[in-house]
């Protein structure tokens, strides 16, 4: 159950070939950064070679950091005590930030090639293979502002804008309340309290959920400025690029058109009385007449079983291999080489992740498994994960890279292949309640909750234009939009949201909630896809898979599935996949 780490870099923080890797990237930056100030913009296509050498260059130094960064996370994440790996984690912060900076000023060098020497050296076979990603990146770049400004804005937003989330990071971490457990008083932080809502006491959720209201409401008049100062800063820098719609930016980097998000959101609103109903039978499960914020996380039964380590993995390579031999054997291939940290100690970080390392072509994941269900589902997604990496470890780096809303592709497809087996395969009706339970909680964060996320947000932006909006139009933007995105179906809300959930505050990603959505029913859509068609499935899923980091979602889903997703055919036949459990549950309930 514990990875192997040294067949990468033997030695672990301390490892010689490690520093030695280290430093040779360095060198590669150094390299990089000359080339690029001395490149010259081409004036005809037969120019080029000097461009394809700088592109291979800065294709290895994105491999190379990411190589090292992936490194450090697994240093640090097996070993939360381990000094060295943390020293090792700023100083790949520092390589990652220069490279940053050489990417802007080959960009807008780029962007100065005239259109037809650009077309032409997109004829080229090297360029040709990465065509997308140089296109993407030249139009990009044309729309920003001249390399200076851009410069000088990347430089003020450390302490103008990314300071306001670090600021909010301090109050979050001043969260606290004390509850009374088994007879003595206790101090919860903000983590350990979110926890307590899904305890199966409703006093306690509801002790907990007041107790954290008051809380966040004690520290609105500091919260509202964070939230409004990275927001202005945002609308500003949108200003004066001459942007006019907030969600260009967030569209931009999903890939995708406002058309598909619009119809998305739309498929979801037809079909949301569905989960209503499954909001009223948990109410009444639960024995109360409508359900309150702080009972979406209540358990309605209780899953006793546990899986051992080893048969969860043959649990998850038996169902793969439904779908495909070649995630089957992956899979496989992951659990014999030891890619995977899974045990129950002392000193690791919480929580799962799976990270590549692409000059290696391996990959490893992190997390710890106790033998329940749900350790089971994670095992497999972060697989779906390493698969969706696997299928691309030939291509060229810069294809390699997808975004936001198609990253939880191979993970949910996996994920979802497990969970239905095992719902089919439970061994009693209250488990297979407590693990349908599970999906359905689930589609209600992506359809409800995220949706209300998306409303307010995309309220709050526009509000903001014109000025300041205090706490209190906050609190009242927030509550409306969860009424609606719940259609009404609770009895209370949470209108301090805006404040607790840490996506809002997120500088580096704008938008931090539809390409959540937008990810779950896309796999699920494939899903259904997968459910109708034979042997074939795999070979098309691993093009699909491939061709995720060079093109638009839109093209994607042509290409691969043959639907348009800017038609809601292909929403509402991924939804029907969840309506079908909702059906269930209700009359496994009745
Ligand atoms: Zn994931």
């Amino acid at each position: 159950m514990k990875w192997d780490l040294d067949s990468i870099f033997p030695g672990g923080s301390e490892s010689k070939e490690f520093a030695a890797y280290l430093d040779k990237l360095q060198l590669n930056v150094h390299t990089l950064n000359e080339k690029v100030t001395a490149f010259v913009v081409p004036e005809q296509a037969s120019d080029s070679k000097e461009f394809e050498e700088i592109l291979q260059l800065l294709q290895t130094v994105y491999m190379e950091v990411s190589e090292s960064g992936s490194f450090i996370a697994c240093l640090v994440s097996q070993d939360v005590s381990d000094k060295k790996a943390q020293l090792l984690q700023s100083k790949i912060s520092q390589q990652f930030a220069e490279i940053q900076n050489v990417t802007t000023l080959l960009e807008q060098k780029v962007t100065r090639i005239a259109d037809d020497v650009w077309n032409e050296i997109l004829q080229q076979p090297f360029f040709e293979r990465v065509q997308f990603v140089l296109d993407e990146m030249r139009t990009q770049g044309k729309e920003k502002l001249p390399l200076e400004q851009e410069t000088l804005i990347n430089d003020l937003s450390v302490d103008g804008y990314h300071a306001w989330e670090d600021l909010y990071d301090r109050i979050v971490a001043k969260i606290s309340i004390t509850i009374e457990e088994d007879g003595e008083e206790k101090t919860l932080s903000f983590g350990q309290a979110s926890n307590k809502l899904s305890d199966t006491n409703r006093d306690v959720r509801e002790d907990v959920h007041y107790k954290l209201q008051k809380a966040w409401k004690d520290q609105e008049d500091l919260t509202s400025e964070t939230l409004n100062h990275l927001a202005g800063f945002r609308l500003q820098k949108y200003k004066h690029r001459g942007w006019k719609e907030t969600l260009k930016e967030p569209l931009q980097l999903n890939r995708m058109s406002q058309e598909t998000l619009d119809t998305m959101w739309k498929a979801i609103e037809n079909q949301k009385h569905h989960f209503v109903k499954y909001l009223d039978r948990k109410a009444n499960l639960l024995g109360v007449e409508r359900l309150a914020w702080y009972d979406q996380d209540a358990p309605i039964a209780s899953s006793q079983s546990t899986v051992s380590y080893d048969e969860g993995a043959d649990f998850i390579v038996k169902h793969f291999n439904r779908f495909g031999p070649q995630m089957a054997e992956f899979a496989q291939k992951a659990f014999n080489e030891k890619w995977i940290e899974a045990e129950d100690r002392a000193g690791k970080r919480p929580g799962g992740f799976c990270t590549s390392f692409n000059d290696s072509k391996q990959t490893r994941i992190f997390m710890t498994y106790s033998g329940t269900p749900s350790n089971v589902s994670t095992l497999a997604h972060e697989l779906g994960h390493a698969f969706h990496q696997y299928v691309m470890d030939d291509m060229e780096y810069m294809n390699q890279s997808y975004a936001m809303n198609v990253a939880e592709t191979a993970s949910t497809f996996a994920e979802m292949i497990v969970a239905d087996a095992s719902v089919k395969e439970a061994s009693s009706k209250e488990e297979k309640i407590a693990l349908l339970e599970d999906k359905l909680q689930r589609s209600v964060a992506f359809f409800m909750n995220i949706h209300a996320r998306f409303l307010f947000e995309t309220r709050f932006y526009e509000e903001r234009k014109e000025g300041f909006v205090p706490a209190e139009r906050l609190n009242q933007l927030m509550e409306e939009a969860q009424q609606e995105a719940y259609q009404n179906a609770l009895s209370e809300y949470e209108p301090e949201f805006w404040a607790s959930k840490l996506h809002f505050h997120i500088t580096g990603v704008p938008f931090y909630n539809f390409p959540y959505t937008f990810g779950y029913l896309f796999s699920l859509g494939i899903y259904a896809e997968a459910l109708k068609s034979g042997e074939e499935f795999e070979q098309n899923y691993i093009s699909l898979l491939r061709d995720t980091g060079r093109m638009s979602v839109e093209d994607l889903a042509k290409k691969h599935l043959n639907v348009d997703l800017q038609q809601s055919e292909f929403w509402e036949a991924a939804i029907q996949l969840c309506v079908k459990d909702v059906e269930e549950f209700i009359e496994l309930t009745n």
